[in-house]
């Protein structure tokens, strides 16, 4: 019987809980896993796996209505009928008005209701692209990624492509594992790195920020019946917080992974691109082998 390859998504409640760096020694660490970084707003595994693009595609989070001047007639219906106050009336004369009307493409939702009542068919409405993804090989694997505009929208849409495309190659060359590094918070980009994954493994820091926002991720978690493993990153820097952490997780029945201390060369092994893991072999590196081998034994698990 064909087995399907089994999805891991590591999360945190905020950006720069050390997420990545544990994603990166965990591509490092397995084996035939296929990589998908879905942290599409602030995409950094990518600085460490150093890939090679061998397949882009273009992402279009939406559509955006345009006004064509040589056909506007400065009637201002369209002005008047834009909910979302996207139409200015400063756009350039065309020999029929001094000035036209001219869509603002940052405040402009794309609802396409002022391309319907335009008279004149003065405006073009269609979807724009924001953003590309790639297929990639590197040093650990085959990798999905992606690059999305800055202050662009629907960035959960462009991580259901990617986690896609993920699972795609790993069933395509029997691949065991997908390893996504998930989007931060608890939004529409987290929830749809998360459904349907088999384990989320949440990695948090020891502050009250942190104990804070692992209780709303562990509600999500919850929320949609995805099992959930807790590691401490940096746990060092707090312990009475760390510990604090791990009574929650285990009052609400998660597993601990286990604790990473705080370790400068982890840093220093990201500015040389490699994960820690690949930089030394005891600290932080000793640690997260740890953590590995406790989600490797969780995973694998037949309920998982
Ligand atoms: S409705 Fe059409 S013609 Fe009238 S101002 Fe808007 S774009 Fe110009
Ligand atoms: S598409 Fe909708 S939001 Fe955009 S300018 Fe037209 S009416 Fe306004």
């Amino acid at each position: 019987m064909e087995t399907k390859p089994k999805e891991l998504v590591v999360i945190s409640g905020k950006g720069g809980t050390g997420k990545t760096s544990i994603v990166a020694s965990f591509a490092a660490l397995a084996e035939k896993a296929v990589l998908a970084d879905c942290d599409v707003d602030a995409a950094d595994l990518h600085l460490v796996l150093d890939p090679t693009i061998v397949k882009r595609e273009k992402f279009s989070g939406g559509s955006r209505a345009r006004i064509k001047t040589g056909h506007c007639t400065a009637c201002g219906k369209c002005e008047e009928i834009c909910r979302f106050d996207a139409i200015f009336f400063d756009g350039p004369g065309n020999g029929k008005a001094d000035k036209t009307y001219r869509v603002d493409p940052v405040a402009c939702e794309g609802c396409g209701v002022c391309a319907w009542f335009c008279a004149e068919n003065a405006i073009e409405f269609g979807p724009v692209v924001n953003g590309e993804w790639f297929i990639s090989d590197t040093r650990c694997g085959p990798m999905v990624h992606a690059k999305l505009g800055v202050a662009e929208e629907n960035s959960g849409k462009l991580v259901s492509i990617v986690r896609t495309q993920a699972k795609k190659i790993a069933e395509d060359r029997k691949m065991d594992l997908v390893l996504i590094d998930g989007a931060p918070g608890i939004g529409c980009p987290v929830i749809a790195s998360i459904t349907g994954a088999d384990l989320v493994l949440v990695v948090t820091e020891p502050t009250l920020s942190g104990l804070h926002d692992l209780q709303r991720v562990m509600d999500l978690t919850r929320h949609f019946g995805i099992e959930t493993l807790v590691c401490i990153n940096k746990w060092d820097l707090n312990e009475d917080i760390a510990s604090q952490i791990e009574e929650q997780a285990r009052r609400r029945g998660l597993k601990i992974a286990g604790r990473v201390r705080y370790d400068r060369a982890v840093t220093e092994a990201q500015i040389k691109s490699k994960s820690i893991v690949e930089y030394q072999n005891n600290g932080a590196a000793t640690e997260i082998k740890r953590v590995w081998a406790e989600v490797v034994k969780t995973i694998a698990a037949p309920n998982s």
